[in-house]
């Protein structure tokens, strides 16, 4: 029998009516003839709640038990979500994932997942259960101890779940019937893509757009689930939402996608470093240790054998960067002049796979914002993307004007 994965975000349970609503549209693909996994997340907030409880305790936290703590909403919904699915006649049980077992790394709080055997889970499939409930986001470590597999981990659980079962498409419902080419708030230009390609998604996931965890995203192209979004909110028809699904998929797609945006970023400018071998790899090197995430990085041309090191990381980061540069200045380890640190900036970003084949798309872009008298600080560039860093107070607009110049509301 074909298996479905239904994946239920925080609103789409937030309550025990909409637990009830969701378990009707679950009921409705039983009826279909599919033996469902469903995957639950807490009940929105909670999670949000749970991590504040352990930060007030313990400020330092032993991440083993903050996944102690956090992993627990997702056990209350699993539990409801069966108790209404039998309250239907529907056969339903709920499994933890140590039940599973959903085995993970031991990287707590962000933990990968290793393995998903099935054989448990098909079992009671084969004796009559139709639902098998599992709470999302957890797993268990090769020390036994209860992992969670980082904030949205939810929809990499459902996926993973796709995978291992063979799934025919992993539907993940939530409070927006879609993937947008850009953020509805901010352009209310922005339309309802039908399809996108797993590497366009991927791209916009891990640049701001907030509909899937980037994970499940990298995780669903290696193993080619057809992943679709959409609402728990609407009727839905069988085409309903976004399908991220493979480019031979996809007929004729737009040059450009999407645009994306994410305010959280920082601009570093290391001034008047040594221009010679081995400098690039001493600073950057001094900041993975620190734990700094650099995005993008751009050296200048040099002069008299110095040059300017710029790159960009979390807002959240800049101490932790900065004192990772000091260190290594007084340990004679760099050299450099000073550190110049913008928290003032944001990335905008243009995705997609026609990039390939098109030119004229950096050219257009860069028209666009300077159309609007709004200045790059930095630019990156990959094969399907273009991100330039901006004054944070220009965002919107820079988002909106992109979208114009590539008349994304515009399907072809
Ligand atoms: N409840 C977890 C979170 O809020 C996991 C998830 O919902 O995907 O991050
Ligand atoms: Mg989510």
């Amino acid at each position: 029998m074909s298996v479905l994965v239904m994946k239920f975000g925080g609103t789409s349970v937030a309550n025990l009516d909409r637990i009830r609503r969701a378990a009707k549209r679950v009921g409705v693909e039983v009826a279909k003839g599919h033996n469902v996994i469903v995957i639950v997340s807490a009940m929105a907030g909670r999670t949000n709640e749970l991590v504040g409880w352990v930060e007030e305790t313990s400020p330092l936290f032993d991440a083993r038990e903050y996944d102690a703590v956090v992993s627990s909403g997702e056990n209350v919904t699993a539990g409801l979500m069966a108790l209404t699915l039998q309250e239907m006649g529907v056969p339903a049980r709920s499994w933890q994932g140590w039940q599973v077992p959903l085995q993970t790394s031991s990287a707590h709080s962000s933990a990968r997942i290793e393995s998903i055997p099935t054989d448990n889970i098909n079992a009671k499939f084969g004796e009559g259960m139709q639902v098998a409930v599992v709470a999302g986001f957890q797993g268990i470590s090769p020390e036994g101890r209860i992992t969670t597999l980082g904030r949205g981990g939810s929809d990499t659980t459902a996926v993973a779940f796709a995978a291992a079962f063979d799934a025919v498409r992993c539907d993940i419902y939530t409070d927006v019937d879609g993937v947008y080419t850009t953020d509805p708030r901010i352009c209310e230009k922005a339309r309802k893509l039908d399809r996108i390609a797993f590497e366009e998604m991927l791209e916009l996931a891990s640049l701001g757009a907030k509909v899937l965890q980037t994970r499940s995203v990298e995780l669903a192209m290696r193993f080619g689930v057809r992943l679709r979004v959409l609402s728990s909110f609407e009727e839905q028809s069988d085409n309903a939402g976004t399908l991220v699904c493979a480019e031979e998929d996809i007929m004729e797609s737009n040059v450009v996608a999407g645009v994306a945006h994410s305010r959280d970023e920082a601009k570093l400018t290391l001034i008047s470093v040594a221009d010679r071998p081995g400098i690039a790899a001493l600073i950057f090197s001094s900041l993975s240790e620190a734990g700094v995430n650099v995005d993008m990085i751009v050296q200048n041309i040099s002069e008299e054998g110095r040059t300017d090191m710029t790159f960009s990381c979390p807002t959240n980061q800049v101490a932790r960067a900065e004192q990772a540069l000091d260190k290594a200045k007084e340990a004679e380890i760099l050299n450099y002049r000073e550190v110049i640190a913008d928290t003032g900036v944001a990335k905008v970003s243009v995705v997609g796979i026609g990039m390939r084949s098109h030119t004229g798309v950096a050219a257009k872009m860069f028209k666009a914002l300077s159309d609007e008298g709004i200045n790059i600080k930095v630019i990156t560039t990959s094969e399907i993307k273009i991100s330039v860093l901006i004054d944070r107070k220009y965002t919107e607009l820079a988002v909106q004007s992109l979208h114009d110049a590539f008349e994304l509301e515009k399907a072809v």
